[in-house]
């Protein structure tokens, strides 16, 4: 065996399971990781950008400065993947492989969606990359009324509790701007409640009850008008904007799908608990490029890292990979700037009530908003940066622990 390990994207979970390997695996297995720029965003930090929360420029740093000493960090871009010849293609270079992580993520893709690309800046905005989430920063600072409208145009999508985050976020900052009263703020998904899972959507929604946030579901966007600013439905129902933040259609990164190893929507199809590709040998995928159904999110990422090191080790030691990965998921959600709620789940267990990440203790609190969650959420940035991007744990296994949840 060469002992070669390449690993695709270096972004959260691509920099996650780099750093582990390197720490797991003997100096002779060589790892290399590749991606398109050195500049690493810290996504979660995204939502606050509108808000003047967050600068912008400080959430992104290089990546090479997270990729561990012993790992090879290439630029370049990855056009093509070879499961069959265990190679890969980028536009300089060529890479042979005894074990491949696919880690490219995912992007949005406006583009996909009619007539949005015609209002995209005028009246039709997201906050899902840097420059945009800029940009909505400029427009929200000249809102004094009117409806703001915040749409999920397709599943699957990145974060899916970021749109409820921003809805809950502008009924704060137009109130602390004083144009609450003249404004309404309205969600709309194609989701048939407020989230994935039944229980927490029913928490989301009576907060945004309160909130006089309105929720409208099952609607599945067809089109939008910027001139009339309305969004249409393909059963043709309308809701007018003035302003409309969106969430567009998300794809897989193209390469996935001109390699033709994906699921039709840009998705490597993926075990759901070994996380190795369904169709491929030494190959495993992580992050927002598997096709699992579970959120995409940095922290799924994280506690899929664990199990991919795990079922390479095992593979190189001469084991079966094991299906230990289980869904788990864990996000902050966001309700104002001082407060925020938390959720941990997996594929079958939705989000319970309780204490987290210690039984009574906590410190945190879940399915209910507090202050020390929103300490949390803060805290959680430099603890990405310094401590999960390096593939260090936290104590915690990366399947769910029923331990300081309220059942029944
Ligand atoms: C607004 C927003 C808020 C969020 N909030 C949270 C949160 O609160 N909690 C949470 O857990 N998650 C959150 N997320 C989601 C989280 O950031 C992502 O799920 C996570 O970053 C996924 O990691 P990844 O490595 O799969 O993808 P990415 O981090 O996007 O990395 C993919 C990498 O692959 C590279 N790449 C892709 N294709 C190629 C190619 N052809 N050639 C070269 N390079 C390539 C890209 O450049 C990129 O660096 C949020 C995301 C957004 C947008």
């Amino acid at each position: 065996m060469s002992k070669k390990i390449v690993v695709l994207g270096a972004g959260t979970a691509g920099t996650i399971v780099s750093n582990n390997l390197r720490r797991h695996l003997p100096a002779d297995w060589e790892i290399t990781v590749i991606d398109r720029d050195d500049d690493h965003i810290y996504q979660p930090g995204l939502l606050f950008v509108p808000f003047g929360v967050q600068k912008s420029s400080t959430l992104v740093k290089s990546r090479k400065k997270y990729i561990t000493a012993g790992i090879n960090f290439v630029m370049d871009e990855i056009t093509h993947i070879d499961p069959e010849k265990k190679e890969v293609k980028t536009k300089n270079h060529t890479f042979t492989y005894d074990f491949l992580v696919i880690s490219t993520g995912c992007r949005i893709a406006p583009e996909e969606n009619e007539g949005l690309m015609e209002a995209w800046g005028k009246n039709a905005f997201t906050f899902y990359y840097k420059e945009a989430a800029d940009q909505l920063r400029l427009r929200l600072k000249e809102f004094d009324g009117g409806k703001l409208v915040m749409n999920i145009a397709e599943l699957p999508f990145k974060c899916p509790v970021a749109p409820i985050e921003f809805v809950f976020m502008a009924d704060w900052f137009l109130k602390k701007k004083g144009v609450r009263n003249k404004s309404e703020i309205e969600l709309v998904t194609p989701l048939p409640m407020a989230f994935t899972k039944p229980k927490a959507a029913a928490v989301f929604t009576e907060s945004a009850r309160e909130k006089n946030i309105k929720i409208t579901t099952s609607f599945e966007l067809n089109r939008v008008d910027g001139k009339e600013k309305f969004i249409e439905s393909v059963q043709g129902d309308k809701v007018k904007y003035d302003t409309l933040v969106i969430v567009p259609t998300t794809i897989g990164d193209p390469v996935i799908s001109n390699s033709g190893i994906d699921d039709g929507i840009g998705y490597v199809p993926t075990h759901h608990n070994t996380l190795k590709a369904l169709k491929h040998d030494g190959v495993y995928v992580i992050g927002d490029a598997t096709n699992v159904p579970t959120s995409k999110a940095g922290s799924v990422a994280h506690y899929e890292a664990d199990v991919v090191v795990f079922n390479i080790m095992a593979e190189i030691y001469g084991a079966k990979p094991e299906e230990i990965f289980d869904g788990h998921s864990t996000c902050f959600i966001v309700y104002s700037k001082g407060t925020a709620s938390l959720i941990d789940f997996n594929y079958k267990i939705e989000p319970l009530p309780g204490k987290f990440p210690m039984p009574k203790l906590g410190p945190f609190s879940l399915l209910k908003e507090t202050k020390m969650n929103w300490y949390g959420k803060l805290a959680f940035e430099p603890l990405y940066w310094n401590v999960l991007l390096d593939g260090k744990h936290l104590g915690m296994p990366p399947t769910l622990v029923m331990a300081g949840k309220e059942v029944g």
